[in-house]
């Protein structure tokens, strides 16, 4: 690293510090228990030592919780955790994971999008992650880069089009959606669209306890 990018490295480091303390101020204002880590591995670990061995922990679409390791560190600490993302599951054993990340004593998921004053927005094709970050019976985790901080909600929802589902059809490959080939959104019509669902938390929802997590890295998309 050249002494420039040494001096912007620490540059950046303060800023999504201040930025990072200022989103979860606002967080824990409106009822959630937000922390900021610097470092996703510090925060990785402070997750894991906070769920009792023997747990079970939904994880649903994420790529933010798998690059953390969180999968491997809780596996190692005998937690069982329930995910999806296997594409030799079946469509009946798929919905069957589904249902039982829904049902885990811990449900672990990132976010499309947070704005600075704490509200979050995420959009699905198929409904089952917001559906466990809107209620669930089990102890809520949202593990969130700054990457994903936005001014506001007019920010917030264009990010989630613009810059998390290019990446993300992606992955998936086999999506024949604009974006996957432009790299923006273009609000398609396509039978293959992947935004059908959307969710805006304005506040922690009532009877649930729920965490935030937000790192100073930039983390999934
Ligand atoms: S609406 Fe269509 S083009 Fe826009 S992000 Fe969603 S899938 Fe892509």
């Amino acid at each position: 690293m050249n002494p420039m990018q040494e001096k912007n490295k620490s540059i950046w480091k303060d800023v999504h510090k201040k930025l990072g303390e200022s989103v979860v101020k606002a967080l824990n204002a409106k009822g959630y228990k937000a922390y900021y880590f610097s470092s996703s591995e510090e925060a990785a670990k402070e997750i894991a030592n906070m769920i009792p061995p023997g747990s079970t922990v939904g994880i649903p679409g994420t790529c933010t919780v798998r690059e953390m390791g969180l999968i491997e560190l809780l596996s190692d600490k005998g937690c069982t955790t329930h995910h999806h993302w296997d594409p030799n599951l079946s469509p009946e054993e798929r919905k069957a994971k589904f249902k039982e990340e829904l049902m885990s004593d811990y449900y672990i998921t990132s976010t499309n999008a947070l704005t600075i004053d704490g509200t979050f927005v995420n959009i699905d094709g198929t409904g089952n992650r917001i559906a466990g970050m809107a209620w669930g019976a089990n102890k809520l985790i949202f593990v969130v880069g700054i990457n994903k901080i936005c001014p506001d909600l007019d920010s917030a929802l264009k990010r989630v089009h613009n810059v998390a589902t290019p990446p993300n059809v992606t992955r998936l490959g086999g999506y024949d959606v604009p974006c996957a080939k432009l790299g923006y959104c273009v609000d398609c019509n396509s039978p293959s669209r992947v935004c059908r669902a959307t969710l805006i938390l304005e506040r922690a929802p009532f009877g649930r306890d729920i965490y935030v997590f937000l790192i100073g890295e930039n983390l999934g998309y």
